[in-house]
């Protein structure tokens, strides 16, 4: 695509057991990726823990900048207010 592409392919996968090369996303080879999207689906996990434990890397700023997610997180953040107030109601 472009050379950002290029690079990302010849990093290697962040997990040190696996050290694959060519990475999809979040630091992670397509193989250990696919792996902690399992285990999130299964609810073992969540992105925020492997962060934590080190196992994979903030999805991209620029992304977690854009205005969609700000929006998102704004509009996430009043939702679970408002439940919050229903709850105690
Ligand atoms: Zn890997």
């Amino acid at each position: 695509m472009n050379a950002k592409t290029k690079t990302r392919a010849n990093q290697t996968c962040l997990v040190k057991q696996c050290a694959a090369v060519g990475i999809v996303s979040r630091g992670l080879c397509q193989k250990c990726y696919y792996a902690a999207r399992y285990l999130i689906r299964e609810g073992k996990t969540s992105w925020e823990e492997l962060q934590k434990l080190g196992l994979a890397r903030a999805t991209h700023a620029k992304l977690a900048e854009s205005p969609l997610a700000v929006a998102f997180t704004k509009a996430k953040a009043t939702a679970q207010v408002a439940q919050a107030r229903k709850r105690t109601k």
